[in-house]
């Protein structure tokens, strides 16, 4: 990838610029706790963006998609986002530091990238934070501190891209580092590293390339409940919520509100648990947690769907040490983590028996928990 980007930029645009990179990002644990003031447990993986670049001296970037194989020129004022909607990451990144006091002027760029686009893997805070990492380095000397760079790509995607997203993704596509987790407090916005060794491991992803659209506002609808459980347990988000406190009340919730309420209590522990598991090495605990979070989101939480069962039977049957739903729910892929000598035989399974029961083959993506955004 480095070299047809490298031969592009000299084509485009002369002689050579600087490469910077970014990555996608798997969340091992800790699905639906962000919004509940809970923990997330991310890390960013060995699919990147990766951007040729260099400053020209004028008020104008000029910038090529090499996966797309479009071109988009624009200025840096309010009125000058681009139509192109891959380019309004761009453009949303340049704004975002212009507009917090950085400073951005005028470049060449030509990017490309394999993390998968719309696979819950992150492609576009793989973008932004590669050119909010790279512009950081080009023009402002890396003074703008690594925090700030996420929360530039969080408000690209509120402000350029109609994505009311929460800062998780960029938050590891930005602080991602070879070989370790990365524990996140989306409370006090705290977080720790956790080594993630996992010789004998891998992580494989199976994405089921199916999104079901529901009609009500499921998402919306599972808010309200964690709201609601939380007033009337006194507390400001779940996070502050035990299980004791939530059977105590247990009189006066519906049943479902009981159930979201449930899973969002155990997932914030699980998380806890799935951290001192890996500092013990202890890897079937790990994948417990994992097996425990998808059967919680499956039936407490209900944002499983037919498929992703499926899936979860599947690696449960094969001997996968750990299954689970990554992302939202109602589609997308599953996160696995398996013996390496089972990985085989667990993906000829998976692909050939989902491929018989929905007339397709899921998408399959081995991931290595790997650095995030980079200069290389
Ligand atoms: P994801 O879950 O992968 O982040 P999104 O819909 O949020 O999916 O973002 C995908 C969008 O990001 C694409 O439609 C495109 O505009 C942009 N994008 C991501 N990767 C690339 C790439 N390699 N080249 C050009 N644009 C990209
Ligand atoms: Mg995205």
């Amino acid at each position: 990838m480095r070299s047809i980007i490298e031969k592009t930029f000299n084509e485009r645009f002369g002689g050579e610029g600087t490469m910077y990179a970014s990555a996608g990002r798997i969340n091992l644990i800790g699905e639906h706790t962000d919004y509940n003031g809970g923990f997330v447990f991310p890390g960013a993986i060995d699919k990147v963006i990766m951007a040729d670049m260099r400053p020209n001296g004028t008020g104008r970037v000029r910038v090529f998609s090499i996966d797309i194989d479009d071109y988009a020129e624009f200025g840096l004022n309010e009125a000058d986002a681009p139509s192109q909607s891959w380019a309004r990451y761009i453009f949303g990144v340049c704004r975002e530091i212009i507009k917090r006091g950085g400073k951005v002027e005028g470049f060449d760029a030509v990017f490309a990238g394999n993390v998968p686009l719309g696979a819950g893997l992150s492609s576009s805070a793989a973008l932004e934070s590669c050119f909010a990492f790279a512009l950081n380095d080009m023009f402002n000397g890396g003074k703008i501190a690594k925090f700030e760079l996420a929360l530039i790509g969080q408000s690209t995607e509120h402000n350029y891209c109609g994505v009311n997203c929460g800062i998780m993704d960029q938050f590891a596509s930005v602080f991602g580092k070879k070989d370790n987790l990365i524990r996140l407090d989306c409370r006090s916005l705290e977080y720790e590293y956790f080594p993630f060794h996992h010789e004998g491991y891998q992580l494989v992803l199976v994405d089921s390339a199916v999104k079901h659209e529901l009609k009500d506002s499921p998402y919306n609808r599972r808010r309200q409940s964690c709201e609601r459980v939380a007033a009337r347990l006194g507390v400001e988000t779940l996070r502050d919520a035990t299980m004791e406190m939530l059977d105590a009340a247990k009189a006066d919730i519906s049943a479902e509100d009981y159930s979201r309420a449930k899973f969002v209590i155990e997932e914030k522990q699980r998380v806890l648990d799935v951290c001192d598991a890996l500092i013990a090495g202890d890897y079937d605990t790990v994948g417990q947690k994992m097996y425990e979070t998808h059967r919680g989101l499956s039936k407490d939480y209900e944002v499983s769907c037919e498929e992703l069962d499926f899936l979860n039977d599947i690696a449960r049957e094969c001997g996968v040490t750990g299954s689970r739903i990554m992302g939202g729910g109602f589609g997308g892929c599953t996160i696995n983590l398996v013996k390496d000598e089972l990985a085989d035989s667990f993906i000829a399974t998976a692909t050939e028996r989902f491929e018989k029961a929905y007339g397709h083959k899921p998408k399959i993506y081995p991931v290595v928990i790997s650095d995030g955004a980079r200069k290389i």
